[in-house]
């Protein structure tokens, strides 16, 4: 039988004497010194308490632990309260703590119960928590600032130890749809820096939920090649996209080829998001062997980041058709620069993209909202941009980093 465990209150004394020798009293002096004392500070009241709640088991008839190899839960010894040291990774730096180490009366057999009383795994070094605070550390920031900010206040935790809390967290982090949101989701991706392969070399794709309330949730993630196969966002999630009473719909701008084996179970509305097609556009003139940032590489990009360019203060319906008109004029002109040219990747890529491409212009004619995943987007540039990184370390910062933002992660 299941019993919860029963709320303990244990007194703890703790007193402190500590011999420091100190030149001066000014602020600086005494916030080093404290800095020195912390360590032994932090492993004399970790090892007080738990010694206290040990003494604590000890004495119960039943403990909360069962020997390893008899199975026996009541007949025990202590061994050693001080026994052999172990490391622990506390929210400041590491620590080292005398185990406690208990005998079984039963079969004789010896363990710790170090770890059982701290509420850890056996032989780990990282505490969950501390694993999802340096973990989102490394996800809000660079590895080097998020250094710099513990050394600044006195840790010492470095960033190989920030790195590997976010490539694990990040790596056991699932993204699916939720059933108790909205049956609706924009499938969307954007270029990302991969470390040996040319510019925007992979894409990030991301499944986007709208939540009840309003906002958006993540429900699915990965990064692979342009024009990779999205089924591997959507495996997890088509359980619950049958479980949803009304029709699923999903709002992507990728080819609609790659969703032919949802379109069975699920309604697929096509919609293009004008904002990134510069981005997309970069990658078919790579194709073409345009050159990057040469003066014909230029003159596409930059027109078409104003051709797409969405001036978001215009909501005069009149405005916004004269805009319409200008930009798909631009936009053939484009087309024809870029046949002229045999840019033929482009020009394909432009055909295609250009009867969608202003749906969401003339969607705010009729009063409807851009995509939110542009805003995402940013989110997850702004810290891919600052680093180089392999894919798997892309992915689990990104993973890390949205948990955080859309889907309630927080340490
Ligand atoms: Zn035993």
């Amino acid at each position: 039988m299941e019993t919860t465990p029963q709320q303990k209150d244990i007194t703890i004394e703790f007193d402190c004497q500590f011999r420091i020798n100190m030149g001066q009293s000014d602020f600086s002096s005494i916030m080093k010194a404290f800095l020195m004392l912390l360590p032994q500070l932090l492993e004399d009241f970790f090892q007080k308490v738990l010694v206290a709640f040990g003494e604590y088991e000890m004495a119960c008839e039943k403990k909360s632990f069962v020997c390893k190899c008899c199975g026996n839960d009541t007949q025990f010894i202590w061994k050693t309260r001080h026994g052999k040291a172990t490391t622990v990774l506390t929210w400041f730096r590491y620590i080292t703590l005398k185990q406690l180490q208990v005998e079984c009366k039963e079969c004789g057999s010896k363990q710790y119960i170090t770890r059982m009383l701290l509420g850890m795994e056996p032989r780990k070094r990282v505490p969950e928590e501390t694993r999802h605070k340096l973990a989102l550390l490394g996800a809000l920031t660079s590895y080097r600032v998020a250094e710099k900010f513990g050394k600044m206040f006195g840790w010492a935790i470095d960033k190989m130890t920030i790195w590997k809390s976010v490539q694990q967290v990040g790596a056991g982090m699932e993204f699916v749809l939720d059933e108790n949101e909205e049956p609706r989701c924009e499938a969307d991706g954007t270029g990302v820096g991969i470390a040996g392969i040319a510019k925007r070399g992979k894409e990030l794709k991301v499944l986007v939920q709208y939540k009840k309330g309003g906002g958006i949730r993540v429900a699915g993630i990965d990064i692979g090649n342009y024009n990779g196969s999205w089924d591997k966002l959507f495996q997890k999630s088509i359980g619950v996209i049958k479980k949803f009473k009304e029709p699923f719909l999903l709002m992507t701008d990728g080819d609609t080829a790659i969703f032919e084996s949802l379109k069975e179970k699920v309604t697929v509305l096509i919609q293009r998001c004008l904002w990134h097609i510069p981005y997309q556009a970069q990658y078919v003139l790579w194709s073409d062997g345009v050159k990057r940032k040469s003066k014909e590489w230029l003159h596409v990009v930059a027109e078409l980041m104003e051709i797409c360019a969405i001036r978001s203060l215009v909501d005069c319906p009149d405005t916004i058709k004269a805009m319409l008109e200008s930009k798909r004029a631009r936009l053939e002109k484009v087309i024809a620069y870029c046949k002229e040219k045999k840019y033929e990747h482009c020009v394909v890529y432009l055909e295609n993209a250009r009867a969608d491409m202003f749906t969401a212009l003339e969607n705010r004619l009729e009063g409807k909202t851009t995509s939110r995943v542009e805003r995402l987007f940013r989110t997850v540039n702004m810290r891919v941009n600052v680093s180089k990184w392999s894919t798997e370390g892309a992915l689990n910062v990104t993973k890390v980093r949205l948990a955080y933002y859309y889907n309630g992660f927080d340490a």
